[in-house]
């Protein structure tokens, strides 16, 4: 499997890392070594002194495609949480001004965080949907889908040009603004809908 992630997809974030507007998604990958195992705990790599919690609304891909046209996205997947797309934002930082590729930062061993799934029937409107990310008790980062630039069945659309899809597939779909640091010892909870989908501690 692979997971697929977008970066730059809602405006106040982009602007809280003075990036630029793109007119297509962002989009890198992360191989299935960075997903962090269930129950463990994240440790902070020693490369970086500075990594950066992304909370993400995530899908998971249930039928194989490819030029998958945006009307039918829906029928792509069935299952939808959150998860952190970690990122190592002093090494990121590093590589975006040398215009060289982001993995590095991004794909290193745990850094995906993967939620429990719930059954998208039980959403009522996939494209107004709350999430928000508690760091040790207080919300740091709350996101809602309606913002999104590119929304989830575009997304698919746009990445299905040039990725075939396959069961089990992931897509990290972005994170809101209030990216910020994580240190030892602290305790990261997300929520989608107001349920609670993932709970984990920073070593
Ligand atoms: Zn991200």
């Amino acid at each position: 499997m692979k997971i697929i992630c977008i970066g730059r997809n809602y405006t106040e974030h982009i602007k809280e890392l003075n990036s630029e507007t793109p007119d297509a998604p962002v989009v890198f990958l992360k191989p299935d070594t960075s997903i962090l195992l269930k129950k463990q705990p994240f440790f902070i790599p020693d490369f970086s002194e500075n990594v950066h919690h992304e909370i993400e609304v995530i899908v998971k891909i249930n039928k194989i495609g490819k030029h998958i046209q945006p009307q039918f996205s829906h029928k792509y997947y069935d299952e939808i949480s959150v998860g952190i797309d970690f990122t190592a934002r002093d090494v990121q930082d590093e590589l975006r001004i040398k215009g060289l590729p982001w993995e590095c930062s991004k794909s290193f061993d745990g850094a995906a965080v993967i939620g429990k799934w719930i059954s998208k029937d039980k959403i009522q409107d996939i494209n107004n949907l709350e999430f928000n990310l508690q760091k040790n008790e207080e919300i740091v980062q709350k996101g809602n889908t309606s913002d999104m630039l590119h929304s989830i069945d575009a997304l698919i659309a746009y990445i299905s040009k040039y990725f075939t899809l396959k069961i089990g597939d992931i897509i990290f779909t972005g994170t809101p603004a209030g990216v910020g640091p994580v240190k030892a010892d602290d305790k990261l909870i997300g929520f989608l809908d107001g349920e609670e989908l993932f709970n984990i501690k920073v070593k």
